[in-house]
């Protein structure tokens, strides 16, 4: 396998050196990103790939998806953006994982992965595996499926529900013919007299009034909360076995907020469906996770069921996002802040990401990154005030040559 470069930059005094580059440099990168990512498109887009070299069976067959080691790059001109990092977590049947963490820590990106949706030709899957067990009981590994075999999956087994469903929605066709096309895509419909019918009576599902008028309206006729319950119309209607919803009610007011979460949680019982909940938002995950999964800098530094994340949060990181949560308990008191910024995902340091801006780093904290610390079968943290055990990202980085 083609070995991926580590390019070393010039120490120039006064200069952040991990901001500028030389030409020369550059084009260095540019021509060692294109080779790698020739091969990966290469390989994405075979056609008539036998199904055996993209079906594998499932660790636990009470999971519909598994994550384990995935690592999505970005190549850019200026050098490698680790967006995930090994990732490993699973999300089982007929319940709720919630991925939390702060803008750019890589829960995005990790849901993209799933979808095979990450921005091509930069975006790439460099190594790891997503397990998924689809509705005929074949378990396919999702990082090996062509293009064209996705489109069996995407849609129908696995749904998003996007956070800003202005720009989601194709402004110029009418709500009720975006709604149709899912339908006939996918082929749960033959005819257009029955997709109408089937779309308005998704759009009844998710409590739309009026919903023969809505089905004629276009999406900037509807209000923001109107849009959203069109969006979770859209991801249902061919009963996926798991919608991943990114930031659902970010855009919305708190009323609507709430609306849309009891019915997206009204959905899933009905359905036994399984939901992938991405937020920043610790309240809406309290209220609707089974499964807590922190992710930081493009790594998991804390995971567990909703009550121990909550109630016994291990990791310093997690602390700071519980105390940072609004609501303290003293009116009139400082709202907490985590000091300091996330390392530049270019230049990502090979110790703990988080020494820069933890209060109880340790010496070993600033020389090597921690491995996870198994509380139970379900809680587990990746620092050192837990255990001594460590990541060596060498050996990560051999796997991925
Ligand atoms: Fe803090 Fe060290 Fe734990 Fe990192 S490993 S979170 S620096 S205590």
């Amino acid at each position: 396998m083609a070995r991926l470069k580590v390019f070393k930059r010039k120490k120039i005094e006064g200069i952040d050196d991990s901001v500028y580059l030389s030409l020369r440099e550059e084009r260095r990168i540019s021509r060692n990103n294109n080779r790698i990512i020739k091969r990966f498109e290469r390989e994405k887009a075979r056609k008539n790939v036998p199904e055996k070299e993209y079906l594998t069976v499932m660790r636990d067959p009470g999971n519909v998806v598994e994550f384990e080691d995935l690592h999505t790059y970005f190549f850019t001109d200026v050098g490698t953006v680790k967006a995930v990092n090994g990732v490993s977590f699973d999300v089982p049947q007929g319940k709720i994982v919630g991925v939390v963490g702060e803008s750019g820590c890589g829960k995005s990106v990790t849901s993209l992965s799933l979808m095979q949706l990450v921005q091509a030709p930069t975006g790439q899957i460099v190594a790891g595996s997503i397990r998924y067990k689809a509705s005929d009981g074949k378990v396919y590994e999702i990082t090996q499926m062509p293009k064209d075999q996705m489109l069996k999956i995407r849609g129908k087994e696995i749904a998003m529900i996007f956070q800003e469903p202005m720009t989601s929605l194709n402004p110029v066709f009418k709500v009720g013919e975006q709604l149709d096309e899912v339908l006939l895509v996918h082929e749960e419909v033959k005819s257009d007299a029955e997709a109408k019918k089937r779309s308005i009576d998704m759009l009844k599902l998710v409590g739309i009034a009026d919903c023969e008028k809505i089905y004629g309206n276009y999406p900037h006729e509807l209000s923001g909360g109107m849009r959203q319950r069109v969006m979770i119309a859209m991801a249902l209607s061919c009963n996926p076995r798991l919608v991943i919803a990114d930031e659902p009610t970010t855009a919305l007011d708190v009323t609507i907020q709430a609306q849309i979460l009891e019915l997206l949680r009204e959905i899933k019982d009905k359905y036994e469906g399984s939901i992938m909940f991405i937020t920043h938002d610790l309240g809406v995950i309290a209220e609707m996770a089974d499964y807590v999964v922190v992710m930081y800098a493009g790594r998991i530094v804390e995971q567990g069921t909703v009550r121990e994340i909550f109630h016994h949060p291990k990791h310093p990181y997690t602390i700071g996002l519980m105390k940072s949560k609004p609501g303290g308990e003293t009116v009139g008191d400082r709202l907490y802040s985590i000091r300091g910024q996330v390392p530049n995902p270019i230049n990502m340091p090979d110790h703990c990401y988080f020494c820069n801006r933890c209060d109880q780093a340790m010496p070993i904290c600033h020389e090597l990154y921690p491995g996870m610390t198994h509380f139970n079968e379900h809680h587990a943290t990746a620092c050192f005030l837990f255990g001594d055990e460590i990541l060596q990202e060498e050996e990560v980085m051999e796997s991925i040559r």
